[in-house]
């Protein structure tokens, strides 16, 4: 299989070409496809294994494929991620897959200036990578509006729920549309992930590497 082959797009694939992405990982060329059909998604996999690019080239399709203004900037991605770190590693993986392309991509993490976060968010932005109690921070402060998320992806689910942010992703989960694509990663499936995705998800896909 190829990128090609899994229906991205010729600019992606030549952006992916340069990182020096050919082959699509395990979790990729599974993963790819179903999201890009629009169906909610259980992905088990562990850290390492592609499973940014697993949501985010097939998200990053959708934003372009969609008819809202390229200028409007309204957070339509909401990626949700338990540490800074990730976070971090999130948003630097997106950007470089839409170095070709008009998205912009603001992250978010608690511990550092929440000023500079609010005026950064306050000019707009198409995707949003956050740890959840940040986030919440911000929209009390009315920097940020979920009302226009049309996909939301929730990262290393397991290790969420381990750090306490069940209250705030509950809360988070009310505020975004209830049409939406939801797309939940986790290293291991107990009983809680089960719960979180039969409340978040709807009639998801499962794919496991
Ligand atoms: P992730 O699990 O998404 O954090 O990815 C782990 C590492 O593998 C990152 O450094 C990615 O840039 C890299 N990577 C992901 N998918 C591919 C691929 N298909 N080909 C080459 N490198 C990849």
């Amino acid at each position: 299989t190829t990128f090609d082959d899994l229906g991205l797009s010729k600019k992606i694939v030549k952006t992916l070409g340069h990182l020096g992405f050919e082959t699509p990982t395990p979790i990729q060329a599974q993963a790819i496809p179903i999201v890009m059909e629009g169906r909610d998604l259980i992905g088990l996999a562990q850290t390492g294994t592609g499973k940014t690019a697993a949501f985010g080239l097939p998200i990053i399709e959708a934003l372009m494929a969609s008819e809202a203004r390229p200028q409007s900037r309204s957070t339509r991605v909401l990626i949700l991620a338990p540490t800074r770190e990730l976070v971090n590693q999130i948003g630097d993986n997106l950007r470089a897959f839409c170095q070709k392309l008009p998205l912009k991509i603001i992250q978010v993490v608690g511990g550092a200036s929440i000023n500079k976060q609010q005026f950064q968010l306050e000019r707009g932005t198409d995707i949003l990578v956050a740890t959840p109690g940040r986030l919440l921070d911000l929209i009390s402060r009315e920097a940020v509006t979920l009302r226009h998320v049309s996909h939301l992806v929730l990262d290393e689910a397991d290790q969420m729920l381990d750090l306490g942010f069940i209250h705030d992703l509950r809360k988070i989960a009310k505020m975004v549309p209830t049409k939406r694509q939801t797309l939940l990663f986790s290293a291991t499936m107990p009983k809680t992930i089960a719960d979180l995705s039969a409340q978040f998800l709807s009639n998801p896909a499962k794919v496991e590497v």
